[in-house]
């Protein structure tokens, strides 16, 4: 069993923070290791049905080789059940950290993270990994047919219901257009997909698990139109009715989430609409301007409201 510490000290070596949680989850997946922060001697059950309430509640987090920094400072969040969270703010701000926290890779050095008001500390993490879904932002596949792709996470899984996954993903029409179909070999030596293509199999992988909670970091890489369409329709089915929070990069992520959670420098310094923090929050604008091409202001550098 490899313990967490380890995948921790690979992603922190490995420096890239998306690639490395990746890497790390891959790892937890293949060797099905239980990772190995303090695990409860008696865990308390989750409730059921699971609501998918999240409450951060003032969480203080440094990576430990940067004690110095502080990646999430005094953060606190109530997410309600089914909401659909957007998580922006500039590289370095702490989003990805926060996904971090609440799949339980590391725990806070203050505060606490809860999932329907249980402390995640107080959970079994295999059952927490199991009700919380995510969808890397490079998703992984493995080597194997296209079927044990979408199956993995949820091995019983009957081949009607692989097929209805990849069907909601909208990855049904490439699959089948594959020379072996579902059967087809991907991976090194096998079929090379492309990243639309890569990202609806790993949704398709989400939504067999049926997760009640679903982390999403978005691809910051552009697809061609028609991909982005595709991928947009199959996150909108994935996310109907969880709880949601995606690291977006999309403008049509930003305006269709029910609620945007600015961050800068590990605070959450926005809380509102895309239209909201637009007239609000001076660096949103700055960044919606840069990052999704809106032109609600020129003047980026001054809070207060626009003509
Ligand atoms: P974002 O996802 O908003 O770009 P991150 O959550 O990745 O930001 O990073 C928040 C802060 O934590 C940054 O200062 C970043 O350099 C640091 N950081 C992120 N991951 C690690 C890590 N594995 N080890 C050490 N520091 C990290
Ligand atoms: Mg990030």
């Amino acid at each position: 069993v490899l313990a967490a510490g380890a995948v921790a000290a690979l992603s922190e070596v490995a420096g890239d923070v998306q690639r490395a949680a990746g890497a790390a989850e891959r790892l937890l997946e293949l060797l099905d290791a239980r990772p190995v922060i303090r695990a409860p001697d008696r865990p308390t059950p989750l409730p059921s049905p699971l609501l998918g309430a999240i409450g951060v509640e003032h969480v203080t987090f440094a990576y430990p080789s940067r004690r110095d920094t502080l990646a999430l400072n005094d953060v606190t969040i109530r997410i309600r059940p089914g909401e659909r969270i957007a998580l922006v703010g500039p590289s370095g701000a702490g989003k990805s950290t926060l996904l971090q926290l609440l799949l339980r890779f590391y725990d806070p050095d203050h505060g606490r993270l809860c999932l329907d008001d249980v402390d995640l500390r107080d959970l079994d993490p295999a059952q927490l990994r199991s009700v919380i879904g995510m969808v890397a932002q490079e998703p992984v596949l493995f080597t194997g047919s296209a079927a044990d792709n979408i199956r993995y996470g949820a091995p019983r899984a009957s081949d009607d219901d692989v097929r209805a996954a990849a069907r909601d993903a909208n990855a049904l029409g490439f699959i089948e257009a594959l020379p072996n179909g579902f059967d087809s070999h991907l991976g090194p030596g096998g079929v090379q997909l492309s990243g639309g293509q890569r990202q609806r199999l790993a949704i398709a992988r989400a939504l067999l698990r049926n997760p009640r909670v679903l982390l999403l970091d978005e691809a910051t890489s552009a697809l061609d139109a028609e991909s982005e369409r595709l991928v947009q329709e199959a996150l909108d089915r994935l996310m109907k009715g969880r709880t949601s929070l995606v690291v977006a990069h999309r403008l049509s992520t930003v305006v269709s989430a029910d609620r945007l959670l600015v961050f800068d420098q590990g605070r959450l310094i926005g809380d509102g609409s895309h239209r909201e923090l637009l007239e609000t929050n001076a660096l949103y604008r700055h960044l919606a301007s840069l990052q999704f091409g809106t032109t609600a202001s020129k003047d980026t550098g001054q809070e207060g409201k626009d003509p």
